[in-house]
């Protein structure tokens, strides 16, 4: 008896990727998904069963927010158990949240959930999304003893597969749009598909396969410059319901050192926010006492980022506040690796 094919669901949510030129406006705008299908009949040489299903209404996805989350992660768990591997797209500009965000609501996955998209319009001559779908379904399809050979959420863009939640964009125009910059490539496309095997994150299988559904959005993300004054820092404070914060301090965790500063974090600390500090730096990590405008921070209890983007950093945080961890033991929590996202 022959292999049987394998089954992989493609999941549409928008992104340039599917855009058509609007001639009245001369701006780029997400259309009808069928007509996706249409313009690569490449799918059909691939060896496996594509299936196809759209969020109701694609979006650019500068209009994403957590309840597209929710929908994408609906989607694959009710298409859990009948395929072998999901293949999302999705605009490039904030794909990095996403694939963060997903990897921890999706628990002990053990298949493969690959988020890409494009930087041209699939119909454009010079389209760079007929590699970046082709690849993105062969990397779902991969098999080994009837075993998915990935088994988490990655993004492949432009030749490389990436860890998801190690991923940023950080270019708005060359192809290769996206790094991963404290983590490997998970694979290159080249004559071959070089897999690194040995980065490859390792669920345990003996769990179930579970949906988090539950996140808290009452955060806020603070980036740190030179002339910050304490009324624009203590305005977020004081935002009502908040209850956790990001900080994107300099370097490897560094912050001014001015008293104001540090007694509005003391202040919320105590109060029961939680305060993150990750580096605004696209690669390296947090060191919190390394320097002495780092140590008044470790001192006080802020909570460390280490090595983890912004937007990882995003996606942990509305995750592990959904998850009603108690107070003492969620700095704990925050600092340790869950998806592979930090060291
Ligand atoms: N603005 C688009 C989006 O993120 C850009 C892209 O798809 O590359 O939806």
């Amino acid at each position: 008896m022959g292999k049987s094919k394998t089954r992989i669901i493609l999941i549409y949510t928008g992104g340039t990727i599917g855009m058509v030129k609007d001639f009245k406006t001369n701006s780029l705008k997400a259309f009808n998904f069928k007509n996706l299908l249409d313009r690569i009949p490449e799918l059909q040489l691939l060896e496996c069963d594509i299936h196809t299903v759209s969020l109701k209404k694609p979006i650019d996805s500068s209009n994403m927010n957590p309840s597209y989350w929710l929908q994408i992660a609906e989607i694959i768990e009710s298409n859990y158990q009948k395929f072998d591997g999901f293949v999302v797209l999705h605009g490039s500009d904030t794909m990095s949240y996403t694939a963060s965000a997903l990897s921890f609501m999706l628990d002990n996955l053990a298949k493969p959930v690959v988020f890409t998209g494009s930087q041209l319009p699939i119909g454009d001559l010079r389209t760079d999304a007929k590699e970046n779908l082709i690849t993105s379904i062969q990397v779902a399809s991969m098999q080994d003893k009837g075993k998915p050979v990935v088994k988490e959420v990655c993004l492949y863009f432009e030749y490389k597969l990436y860890r998801g939640n190690r991923t940023t964009k950080l270019n708005a125009e060359n192809f290769q749009a996206f790094a991963s910059l404290n983590y490997p490539d998970l694979a290159e496309s080249g004559v071959h598909l070089k897999v690194n095997h040995e980065y490859l994150f390792k669920p345990n299988l003996r769990k179930k396969f579970k949906v988090n559904k539950v996140l808290n959005e009452n955060i806020a993300v603070v980036k740190l410059y030179p002339g910050i004054t304490e009324s624009v820092l203590k305005s977020i404070f004081e935002t009502s319901n908040l209850k956790a914060v990001i900080i994107e301090t300099y370097g490897a965790g560094n912050c001014t050192t001015e008293s104001w500063f540090i007694d509005i974090l003391k202040k919320y600390i105590f109060k029961g926010v939680h305060i993150i500090n990750i580096t605004q730096c696209a690669g390296g990590s947090v060191m919190m006492g390394h320097y002495e405008t780092s140590s008044l921070l470790k001192k006080i209890g802020v909570i460390s980022g280490k090595d983890i983007t912004t937007e990882a950093a995003v996606g942990k945080l509305m995750f592990l506040l959904g998850q009603n961890i108690p107070a003492k033991t969620f700095k704990t929590i925050y600092e340790k690796p869950l998806r592979g996202e930090m060291n």
